[in-house]
């Protein structure tokens, strides 16, 4: 049991969102998603979708329903992803707050155990879908191929701390 169970994972994938599958939902019983924004569809800064996500989306709305509830307080931005993608949303989230994540999790009409919360950071994400009942999906983040960052230190500062704390971080197998 770790210390802090409200920060472990449920399910860690050690891959991009676009590793949930079709049986993935199956095996854990998953009726919904809630999806963070900031490098778990997108690269954060980024507006444009890439392809395989977009392909993503329609494969996996065609089984459960998604909701997107960001941090980010960006109209223009956010709204332009969940436009193209034509999914609900939610901005200003202040995750790990449960309001947004219960007003999602309403709107579906599913129960919150049935609802994953997919994000890559453990302190928002994973806290706040852990403290409203929902299984929690850690996610690596989505590569921007335009760039060779791809490393968000904050994020990696984190993981240290939840290491610390006992978390277990290792892939699910
Ligand atoms: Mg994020």
């Amino acid at each position: 049991m770790p210390l802090f169970p409200l920060l472990q994972p449920d399910l860690i994938l050690g891959n991009s969102v676009l590793a949930i599958t079709p049986e993935i939902l199956t095996r854990y019983q998953i009726h919904g998603l809630v999806l963070d924004v900031d490098d778990t569809i997108v690269p954060i800064g980024n507006a444009v979708i890439q392809p395989e996500l977009a392909v993503w989306i329609e494969e996996i709305r065609q089984i459960v329903p998604m909701w997107l509830v960001t941090n980010n307080p960006s109209q223009v931005r956010i709204g332009a992803i969940a436009d193209s993608l034509s999914l609900p949303y939610f901005l200003s989230a202040a995750k790990p707050s449960r309001r947004r994540l219960r007003q999602a999790v309403t709107e579906m009409k599913i129960e919150p155990a049935r609802v994953a919360m997919v994000g890559d950071r453990i302190f928002t994400d994973v806290l706040g879908g852990n403290r409203m009942g929902m299984f929690t999906i850690l996610i690596e983040p989505i590569v921007n191929i335009d760039s060779t960052l791809g490393f968000n230190l904050l994020r990696r500062i984190e993981f240290a701390i939840a290491w610390i704390l006992g978390v277990s971080l290792a892939p699910t197998k």
